[in-house]
């Protein structure tokens, strides 16, 4: 990891510990939106100390800092998303592939919330993907 990036972390107090960073590693560029448990499978065997716990831990802080987001759009596991810049998602019902959605949508807020502020709103698309169709 470069330089920069550890100090970027050491600035946000994350406490960076080998098994830390092979998470952040991970989860860099990840479009698949991992669970607790596909990252933990993915880093044990390089890792046989790092606990199922650690992961989870670590997700938290990240969470916490803004640097990764929680989606709970898939009710079977909580999945971890690094790229926190607005977008919208397609989840596959039956293989649970989680897809970028990068366009735009323009809607108008319901009347219900014209006293709220909204800060964030996320379309999620369900259904098949082409290989489960
Ligand atoms: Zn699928
Ligand atoms: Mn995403």
């Amino acid at each position: 990891m470069q330089e920069e990036k550890l100090l970027f972390y050491k600035k946000l107090g994350i406490k960076l510990t080998p098994q830390r960073l092979a998470i952040l590693e991970y989860l860099e560029n990840n479009r698949e939106h991992p669970s607790a448990e596909d990252i933990y499978n993915a880093l044990k065997d390089k890792f046989p100390s790092m606990s199922f716990s650690t992961v989870y831990n670590t997700l938290e802080v990240l969470t916490k800092k803004g640097l990764v987001k929680e989606l709970g759009i898939d009710s079977y596991k909580r999945r971890y998303d690094p790229e926190v810049h607005p977008h919208h998602h397609f989840l596959c019902k039956k293989c649970g592939k989680i897809l970028d959605i990068k366009s735009k949508y323009e809607i108008s807020i319901p009347l219900e919330l014209k006293d709220y502020q909204i800060v964030d709103f996320q379309i999620v698309f369900y259904g098949l993907c082409p290989k489960c169709k």
